[in-house]
């Protein structure tokens, strides 16, 4: 019955955490591979105000029927200010059509699904590299996928000229997936006039620009780390934007994300809603109540919101601390090596230049674990563990 179907190798990134729970070596071993938000004391935080908000939600209990297929209208709300401003004119307007969703993820699959049946010449160019499930659900969802040029390792920057180049070559309505901000997983962003060349031609050549915004706050603050996708507002464009409060809410498990698509009129924003409703509802029929109750709460309190912005802003500043002092002890180390790059990149990740061999070597010689394309995310580094870190890395590096 079975015969032909093929085993699933399994996700790279969620079998480096099978394999780093089963290392033994229990007092040494740190882990820089999943893209999870860890504190100081390397535990996985419960926000102060969502441990509020789940109180007033537990208290009554409130019965829990099936939400609107599109989430309840305080989390849509919720996503347009936060995306693209609080009293942004497209929002006054009625021009984006906003679904609640399961997670980034399920955004992502909700909008491929949409392009697939909508565009269905379309074809779907992510950045040379990009978090490796981009690829998955946009194949997944029947669209053929590309890559743009985009990371340079000689620079540890971006490969700007090449990437505009190979945008010029793409045909009317090919989707261009672009990270706002954070990049998953080189943590190397566009400058803001980077940007504003790229959404020219992506306006020029008449593609469909689909951002994907996962770490919003973790990079310059709330707002500047929604440039882009307000530039792509202002320049008319229809944006696509899949959102995700798991980081920036440390909601993982609850599934919280959304999908936003901006629309040139309010006739046609109300269409592209019913259409992502209707693809909700044949996949999954409605999203989470837990999840959106949790993100209403906080998101609609002028309170928790201000404090809820403050922890994101605690956690964003960890990160950095992080950052700088992996740099000053591989400068210590190695001073012959410039190691500047940590600081300038941005968000929970790091591409730290280190090659798939020595990436083994920290894993098997020192017990640090982190993707073999070399990504580390520096939320799981701490003052306990920061200088074994660099350490190690500076003996593999040698
Ligand atoms: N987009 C990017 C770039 C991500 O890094 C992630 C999470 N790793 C997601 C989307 C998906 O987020 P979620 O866990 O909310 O599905």
């Amino acid at each position: 019955m079975f015969e032909h179907v093929t085993p699933y190798a399994g996700d790279p990134i969620l079998g480096l955490m099978d394999k780093f729970a089963g290392d033994p070596r229990g007092d040494i071993k740190v882990n820089l591979g999943v893209g999870v938000y860890y504190t100081e004391d390397g535990k996985l935080p419960v926000l102060e105000c969502v441990k509020t908000a789940e109180g007033r939600i537990a208290n009554p209990p409130r019965p829990r029927g099936y939400l609107p297929m599109d989430g309840l209208a305080g989390y849509k709300k919720a996503c347009q200010e936060l995306l693209f401003g609080k009293d942004s004119q497209v929002g006054k307007d009625g021009r984006v059509a906003t679904i609640a969703t399961l997670g980034g993820s399920g955004a992502l699959k909700v909008g491929a699904d949409f392009i697939h049946e909508w565009f269905p010449n379309a074809k779907c160019y992510v950045s040379d590299p990009t978090w490796g499930n981009h690829i998955s659900i946009f194949e997944g969802a029947g669209l053929e996928v590309g890559k743009y040029p985009y990371y340079d390792g000689a620079t540890i920057g971006v490969k700007f000229d090449e990437m505009c180049a190979f945008l010029n070559t793409l045909n009317e309505n090919d989707v261009v997936l672009l990270h706002p901000c954070c990049h998953n997983p080189t943590g190397v962003d566009l400058s803001n006039e980077q940007w504003d060349s790229v959404l020219d031609i992506i306006k020029d050549k008449k593609l469909i620009p689909f951002m994907d915004i996962a770490y919003q706050g973790f990079g310059d603050d709330m707002d500047g780390d929604a440039y882009a996708i307000r530039l792509a507002v202002e320049k008319g464009l229809s944006v696509f934007v899949s959102n995700s409060f798991s980081k920036n809410l440390s909601l993982y498990g609850e599934r919280v994300g959304g999908l936003s698509v901006v629309a040139p009129t309010k006739e046609e924003a109300d269409v592209v809603l019913g259409q992502l409703k209707f693809t909700v509802r044949r996949i999954y029929s409605s999203p989470p109540s837990h999840g959106n109750a949790v993100v209403d709460t906080v998101m609609n309190d002028d309170e928790l919101f201000n404090q809820w912005v403050g922890e994101v802003y605690e956690m964003r500043d960890r990160i950095r601390q992080m950052r700088q002092k992996l740099q000053d002890v591989l400068t210590e180390k190695l001073p012959e090596r410039d190691f500047s790059y940590f600081t300038k990149q941005r968000g929970m990740f790091s591409f730290t230049g280190l090659t798939a061999p020595q990436v083994i070597r920290l894993r098997d010689e020192f017990a640090i674990y982190m993707v073999e394309n070399g990504r580390m995310c520096v939320a799981g580094l701490n003052n306990a563990n920061v200088e074994y870190v660099a350490n190690s890395m500076a003996e593999v590096l040698k």
